[in-house]
């Protein structure tokens, strides 16, 4: 029998391995303090001595098709030239627009379109519809169905971004939260089937969002430049929830397509992704601003690719066109221990994942040119 005494005698034995293994804020063990004051996390840039062969790949091997592109508006035709001049550097032989954020959807759909329909890139640019997630109120869903309709007709050729307020904030005109497989809008979903257009979504954001905000989290900084990134309990609906949802969505519509963004954010678990992919045969996924979790493991994620070449579209997201090459290099090259472009996504450096030729064909362009049959095909092989 275990006696109050022992217990007690255990817990000071566990206090004191603990300060003997307590670890620094670099994993340091036993070495004492610093002898001078440390530097934030935001000064301490070491510069790497490493010396290896290194391979920046300025333009894609392979034409691009952007699928999740947010350009500057294409409001005029100087807008335009100067997107295309940068598509035009990197290779990126198509931008998908899946929405100018902060601009009214459907307005700016509209104006895309004409802008577009009057000049000589129109054939580099595609446009999807977008539905607006706020208020839905019984009839709804039968209305957006129509209306998305009326925009395919016009022009779009496929859906979305819809963003991740739907799931997260986006409240019905009863006050309850807009559930990612509310029933109401089922009519949208399988009206994007029957038209053979893709749905490209946004489901929540990245895990340790739902993490307490302490310096065991990856992504600390994120959260302490951007505050309303935080998603305590009071804030978000709990991560796996969204999850739950989002997967009960995709599998009551198994004949729409959807192209979940950002890597559905189970970048730092791909066996996770390569479940749902098997399990749901309707299932894409974009590489939008999730880079640094693909190049943080070359080995898993190549192998990842290659079984799952024909699920996975290249998407840039937020539009910079000196960020592109980035990608390319992670996706081309075998180089060790390159810099990823945005330290507060990543602390970490990435690596070259040495893809196929074949497998970044189909992740550069073939895949978006089967799931989106609308996409214009002239800058791509036949
Ligand atoms: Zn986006």
């Amino acid at each position: 029998m275990i006696t109050r005494r022992v217990l007690v005698g255990l817990a000071i034995v566990a206090a004191v391995i603990d300060a003997a293994t307590a670890q620094g804020p670099q994993g340091g063990r036993g070495r004492g303090e610093p002898t001078v004051p440390p530097p934030t996390i935001r000064e301490y840039k070491p510069k790497s001595t490493l010396v290896v062969p290194m391979h920046p790949v300025p333009r894609a091997k392979f034409p691009v098709v952007d699928m999740h592109g947010h350009p500057p508006p294409l409001t005029s035709a100087d807008t335009i030239a100067s997107v295309v001049s940068a598509m035009d550097a990197l290779n990126v032989g198509l931008m998908v627009v899946t929405g100018n954020p902060g601009r009214i959807s459907r307005e700016q759909m509209k104006q895309d379109l004409e802008v577009l329909a009057a000049s000589p890139h129109k054939n580099r640019f595609a446009i999807f519809a977008n539905i607006d997630v706020r208020n839905v109120a019984p009839g709804y869903g039968q209305m957006a169905a129509e209306q998305l309709e009326a925009d395919v007709k016009a022009g779009a050729v496929g859906l979305g971004e819809i963003m991740k307020d739907f799931g997260m904030t986006a409240k019905k005109a009863d006050g309850n939260r807009l559930k990612l497989d509310d029933p109401e809008l089922d009519p949208i979903w399988s009206t994007a089937a029957r038209l053979n257009i893709p749905v490209h979504i946004h489901v929540a954001d990245p895990e340790p969002f739902w993490e307490p905000f302490d310096y065991s989290n990856e992504r600390w900084l994120e959260m302490a430049l951007f505050p309303n990134r935080r998603c305590p309990p009071e804030r978000c609906p709990p991560f796996e929830e969204l999850m739950s949802e989002r997967d009960r969505l995709f599998k009551k519509h198994p004949k729409t397509r959807f192209v979940l963004a950002h890597l559905g954010w189970h970048g730092n678990d791909l066996g996770r992704l390569a479940r749902m992919f098997d399990e749901m045969p309707n299932l894409y996924v974009d590489t939008g601003a999730v880079l640094y979790e693909l190049g943080r493991q070359p080995r898993v994620a190549h192998d990842f690719l290659v079984k799952y070449q024909d699920r996975v579209l290249f998407g840039k997201d937020s539009y910079a066109p000196d960020e592109y090459p980035y990608y390319w290099r992670t996706f081309e090259t075998s180089d060790d221990y390159f810099d990823y472009y945005r330290d507060y996504h990543a602390f970490w450096k990435i690596y070259g994942l040495g893809l196929p030729d074949a497998v970044l064909q189909k992740i550069y362009y073939q895949n978006a040119l089967k799931v989106t049959p609308g996409l214009p095909r002239g800058a791509f092989p036949k």
